[in-house]
């Protein structure tokens, strides 16, 4: 068997195709690249479950799915392979008998953006680059810095002046070329933009670099495989850009041709925040694409991404799967994270906190049904957000006592 089946990208909005042994960024049409894989040569060649037996517990254990066609140009810190955890109180108290979450926080870098760097940066380095930029609203350009470091790859990022200090101080540990912007994500984007043409560096803007989807995709190949190749009936996920959405959706079609799962994929729930919802707002006006969503704000960074460049895609799985889009308010996402702290002992992003309020939601209108299977997605770590919990903590004299 071939290390990888990757066939080509191709376009899907005017469906032309691309060589994947090319450095590419987007369609000259304007639109994002997806990859392609031989998935009829897989099947032909015997590709089933019982093969990724004993493989390593990371998401290249599914690298006939990825796009790296030699093993040697693989960079990895062991990311993929999350635990699948049960929500049992939590369950309960939501009225879902079946709630579970993925959980993201314990990657490398501390948030699923990791899954994006490593296949990314692992095709850069087999495609010949050798210096990236990107603008960033923090974890995406962490992983990418720290990835790009370990491969031997020189990193140029920008990121909003506001944006939080840890994954600021990721970028520099890393080596970064770091600037910080006094401005937004998309003037940030902008610089790049100019840099790019000036320098001929690498765009690996989010969707701009067609390799990062294949990264996220495996946490949809993860929770199928988790499942034992059954498919939940929900997956929530907090969407900014809407690459995990757009992976999850394109992981599960792969493994339906494959023969992997049957039956209806699960419904899939974009969450955004309630000053950031332009795919929620979108998906109310039954639109196929979004606009731009002005003065965007929410404590959940992660998903301040006011109009994204995938959008037309991430309503298109949301549609196929009789999905929904919902937005929540930052107060609800802040109380539910610290319920979830203190009634399962997992201390999450604000991100996920907003998509298992929205589960709370869905299943209080009868969406989600008390029986159904529920995957939440916790896309990052808690303790990467140092300042979004504010407690009054007592403070004792040396000989005080409690
Ligand atoms: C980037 C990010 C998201 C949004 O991910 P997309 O796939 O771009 O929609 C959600 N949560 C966290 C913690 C993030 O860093
Ligand atoms: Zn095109």
């Amino acid at each position: 068997m071939e290390y990888s089946y990757i066939s080509h990208l191709y376009c899907p909005k005017c469906h032309e195709t691309y060589d994947h042994q090319a450095i590419n960024n987007l369609c000259k049409c304007g639109a994002p690249l997806l990859v392609q894989y031989d998935l009829e040569a897989l099947k032909k060649d015997g590709y089933r479950p019982e093969q990724l037996k004993g493989r390593e517990p990371s998401l290249w254990r599914y690298h006939e799915l990825l796009p790296v066609t030699d093993p040697a140009n693989v960079v990895t810190v062991g990311e993929g392979m999350t635990p699948l955890i049960p929500m049992p109180t939590l369950g309960k108290q939501m009225g879902i008998d079946n709630l579970y979450m993925k959980d993201e926080g314990i990657i490398p870098t501390g948030s699923f953006k990791a899954r994006g760097a490593a296949v990314g940066v692992s095709k850069a380095k087999e495609v010949g680059v050798e210096e990236l930029a990107m603008p960033t609203n923090g974890n995406a350009g962490a992983a990418w810095a720290l990835y790009a470091a370990r491969a031997g790859m020189k990193t140029s990022i920008i990121i909003p002046k506001d944006a939080p200090t840890i994954q600021r101080n990721e970028m520099a540990a890393a080596g970064s070329n770091l600037f910080l912007v006094k401005g937004l994500i998309s003037d940030a984007g902008k610089i790049v933009g100019k840099a790019i043409q000036e320098k001929g560096l690498f765009d690996a803007s989010t969707l701009k670099e067609p390799y990062r989807i294949e990264g996220k995709k495996t946490m949809g190949l993860e929770i199928a495989e988790q499942f034992n190749w059954k498919m939940p009936d929900v997956i929530l996920y907090p969407t900014g850009g809407g690459v995990g959405v757009i992976g999850i959706y394109k992981a599960l079609n792969e493994l339906k041709e494959l023969g992997w799962v049957e039956g209806d994929l699960p419904r899939l729930v974009a969450v955004q925040a309630e000053n950031c919802a332009p795919i929620v707002k979108a998906w109310e006006k039954k639109k196929d694409e979004s606009e731009f969503w002005e003065n965007s704000d929410t404590i959940a960074f992660g998903i301040n991404v006011p109009k994204a460049l995938g959008d037309f895609l991430v309503l298109d799985a949301i549609y196929k799967t009789n999905g929904c889009a919902i937005a929540i308010e930052d107060e609800a996402t802040l109380e539910e994270g610290l319920s979830i702290a203190a009634t399962e002992g997992s201390f999450i992003c604000p991100e996920g906190a907003a998509a298992f309020v929205a589960a709370r939601r869905l299943r209080e209108s009868g969406w989600i049904k008390e029986d159904e299977t529920v995957v939440v997605l916790n896309t990052g770590a808690g303790i990467k957000y140092p300042d979004t919990v504010q407690v009054d903590v007592p403070v004792l004299e040396k000989d005080g006592s409690i």
